[in-house]
């Protein structure tokens, strides 16, 4: 069946691409299929080929992509008695991203996503947009080949999806601003000083959300929310200063629009990404689901205070480079994944994380014009440079 096809039949249950299956919202975006009996076109990832395996054999899609080559040998040998294709690489994974189904959820994580994203809306395919690294570094040329190509990308991030859906029925209505919330992760109300001293344990153990082992470093440092700011600038086409980050210790309000009248329209519910995953597939409408409800009288009091930005650099960075623009975001990201990488590996401590961000941001100069090429070349150097100032000291 060809895309439109799939899209007109209204019949249909959403056939889905995952990418990223193996990962955390790749798993749940698998657990809300699996509620709902949706089918699985396609699945991809990255070494996990066990679980990739287990996941191909309960879903049976026409294919499992795995990037990385030794899985793949492994993956293709496990599911040799079946009819699925194993395939392996980043053209693969394009591939994979532009075949007919109903919805492309990608979950990858880095901005080894774009690539996967851009083909899927060139294929006029549907996306579930988890992977932030996409938009940050090209989110211009998403945003266009979403346009070109007249499909929606829905945001699964929660704070993207709440400010989505308070969005919705006001298209037309201007938005003052953004409130981008966030809960502030494990160091909130540390100062610079007690950074030097915290753990990888302690930086992966987040208070309120269970999530992959990048995006739990980024929320202890902030940077996922300087992510998040160059997200909803790209996604609902504001201005960086229109974005108004707040800490809510309790992640229950998951951002808000403010609009001209002053009437502030914002999404509540439990800490649970699979209320949004589940919305992404839905859109515009909405099922019942199997996550917790709210009850404001358990959660009680709700706070809201502004983020330490002289302790937590990153985000400081992430508004510079969004305010450069061109392939600023790029860089920022880039330096951000090699350090996280190396901090995950036990190479550098914490507060490394902040500071190669900000060395490589302040002397790598950045393109103003933004296409493939000059993304590549940008987020290159930007992971030389940081490798290279890890092996320097
Ligand atoms: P995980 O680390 O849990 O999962 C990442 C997935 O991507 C895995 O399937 C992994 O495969 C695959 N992957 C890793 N490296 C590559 C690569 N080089 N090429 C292709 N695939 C790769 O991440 P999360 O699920 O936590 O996050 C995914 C994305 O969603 C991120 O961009 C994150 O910022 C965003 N996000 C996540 C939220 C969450 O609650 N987790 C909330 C909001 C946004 P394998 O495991 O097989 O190696
Ligand atoms: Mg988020």
């Amino acid at each position: 069946m060809d895309n439109d096809t799939l899209r007109e039949n209204k019949t249909e249950l959403p056939a889905l691409a995952v990418l990223g299956s193996t990962g955390s919202i790749g798993t749940q975006t698998l657990d809300v299929a699996r509620m709902h009996g949706y089918r699985i076109t396609a699945l991809s990832a990255h070494t996990n080929f066990k679980l990739a395996e287990e996941q191909a054999r309960e879903f049976h899609p026409k294919t499992v992509c795995m990037t990385d080559e030794t899985a793949y040998r492994e993956l293709k040998t496990r599911l040799a008695d079946t009819d699925i294709t194993v395939t392996c690489g980043i053209d693969a994974l394009c591939e994979t991203a532009a075949a007919p189904c109903g919805m492309v959820i990608n979950a990858v994580v880095g901005m080894v996503g774009l690539e996967p994203t851009l083909a899927a809306l060139n294929a006029r395919n549907r996306v579930g947009l988890a992977n932030k690294e996409t938009l940050v570094t090209g989110g211009e040329l998403v945003k266009a080949a979403e346009k070109a190509n007249g499909v929606d990308i829905v945001p699964i991030d929660s704070e993207h999806s709440a400010i989505f859906q308070s969005l919705m029925g006001n298209e037309h209505n201007k938005i003052e601003k953004i409130i981008l919330t966030a809960s502030g992760g494990p160091f909130f109300g540390y100062n610079k000083d007690m950074l030097r001293n915290v753990t990888m344990e302690q930086a992966l153990h987040h208070p309120n959300w269970s999530m992959g082992r990048k995006i739990t470093t980024d929320s202890a440092t902030l940077m996922n929310k300087g992510l998040e700011l160059i997200e909803a600038v790209r996604l609902f086409d504001v201005a960086p200063e229109q974005v108004e980050v707040v800490v809510h210790r309790q992640s229950i309000l998951h951002s808000a629009v403010e609009y001209e009248d002053g009437a502030v329209i914002g999404q509540l519910g439990v800490p649970d990404m699979k209320i949004p995953i589940q919305f992404a597939i839905t859109y515009p409408k909405r099922l019942p689901s199997c996550s917790k409800k709210l009850s404001l009288f358990d959660v009680g009091t709700m706070t809201f205070e502004r983020a330490d930005e002289e302790t937590f650099v990153c985000l400081a960075e992430a508004r510079k480079a969004i305010a450069k623009g061109g392939t600023a975001p790029t860089i920022l990201n880039g330096a951000n994944e090699a350090a996280v990488a190396a901090f995950l590996d036990g190479k550098i401590p914490f507060y490394r994380i902040g500071e190669l961000v900000c060395e490589c941001c302040a002397k790598l100069p950045h393109e103003r014009t933004v296409t493939l090429d000059t993304i590549h070349a940008a987020d290159s150097e930007a992971r030389r440079r940081v490798n290279a100032l890890i092996t320097e000291k």
